[in-house]
């Protein structure tokens, strides 16, 4: 893809078509019958959420899921249409915006419920919402034990209608941790006690990405899909079961700026970290910590030229890498350097860059800044 030329030639492509393909790909894994909530919170995981939305709601995502109140604003400023769940609820001086912008609060709190169903009732109209419940995260949600005396309460609001019930999984890619069948279980005992004070939600979701792929009894009617539909499958799926074919969304590209040879004995880059044991050729690539290249590379991240895997030598500066080229004698001034991606046979995935930094792929996408322009392949057909 070739960039614009206004613009520093460092750019991240997000092949909505992949993403296109992954979704499917998935939604066919987990079978008939079932629901999909595309996961588009932080910015579609670093990929874009106004496009990725758009995309999966043509390719028929019944629901989308944004992490606040402002996420899900800026999809319905686009013009996106489908149900969108908030899953981190929302702010007191929220509500009015959130609720006239069809935006469905996950609920965890009875002030929420209360605040709710205050302007509900006022408005004259029932506002659907999301109750999500705590069985073994530990984050949010109302206490699993506590489900009877939560279901008494909050039907005595006429102002919420119940349409959801919710619960996420803390464990679901770890086969060797008994917490899914546990948090499993502690969710049939609230639908049960949410049955038995006549509330019969439409919806029942337990999983996440881990969850809808590993663990088919947790699929329920509606899986909520997040890394999986970027092909972020790599680390947060168990390792040796079947899954669905997924393909990495985001390569992140930029091009060599300067070139030059550093004798035996000269070092590279701040706090001299490096030093050359050979008469080195060093290329400069305007891609730093800033764009989300993180420093904890220095001396141990590898980019691709020319189809050949490159280290990077010396410390990660702000807004440049330096690499070693030297056994890429045809290197020049403007060539390709792939950060994230394929180039020929060489590949690197978010996920080897995770591996390096002890993190989780998610982390590495989304910490692409907005400094690194997103450019889209593939059909929006709107
Ligand atoms: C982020 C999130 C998901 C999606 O998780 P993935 O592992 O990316 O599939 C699902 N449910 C909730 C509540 C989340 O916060």
């Amino acid at each position: 893809m070739e960039t614009i030329t206004l613009q520093r030639p460092t750019w991240a492509e997000i092949n909505l078509d992949d993403l296109a393909a992954n979704y499917l790909s998935v939604r066919h894994f987990v079978g008939e019958g079932i629901e999909c909530m595309a996961v588009i919170k932080a910015d579609a995981y670093g990929h874009g959420a106004v496009e990725c939305g758009r995309r999966l709601e043509q390719e028929g995502a019944e629901w989308l899921a944004v992490a606040t109140v402002e996420e899900g604003v800026e999809l319905r400023t686009a013009g996106i249409s489908p149900p969108i769940l908030v899953l981190g609820g929302f702010w007191p001086g929220q509500i009015g915006i959130a609720l006239a912008e069809r935006l469905t609060p996950v609920i965890f709190t009875i002030e929420q419920a209360e605040a709710i169903d205050g302007i509900a009732r006022s408005g004259g109209e029932a506002v659907s919402v999301h109750i999500k419940f705590d069985t073994g995260m530990g984050r949010l949600g109302f206490r699993y034990d506590e489900a009877p005396e939560i279901a008494a309460r909050l039907s005595e609001f006429s102002g919420i209608r119940i349409e959801g019930l919710m619960t996420h999984f803390a464990a679901a890619d770890d086969l060797a941790s008994d917490l899914t069948a546990i948090q499993i279980s502690r969710f049939e005992d609230i639908k049960s006690a949410f049955r038995a004070a006549g509330i019969e939600p439409r919806y029942t979701d337990l999983a996440n990405s881990p969850g809808a792929v590993a663990h088919p009894n947790s699929r329920s009617n509606l899986v909520r899909l997040g890394g999986v539909l970027y092909g972020l499958g790599g680390d947060v799926l168990p390792k040796g079961i079947e899954t669905p074919q997924l393909k990495a969304v985001m390569s992140v590209r930029s091009r060599i700026a300067t070139i030059k040879t550093i004798k035996v004995g000269q070092s590279v880059g701040y706090s001299r970290t490096f030093t050359a044991e050979r008469d080195t050729v060093v290329a400069t690539v305007p891609i730093g910590y800033h764009d989300g290249f993180r420093r904890s590379l220095s001396n141990v991240g590898k980019v691709i030229v020319r189809g050949q895997y490159t280290d990077v030598i010396g410390r990660v500066s702000m807004d440049w890498i330096t690499i070693d080229v030297t056994d890429v004698p045809e290197a020049t001034v403007g060539d390709l350097v792939t950060v994230i991606g394929r180039d020929g046979s060489a590949e690197i995935k978010a996920e080897d860059i995770s591996r390096e930094l002890g993190t989780i792929s998610y982390e590495v996408t989304c910490g692409i800044s907005r400094r690194v322009p997103r450019l889209f392949s593939g059909k929006n057909r709107l």
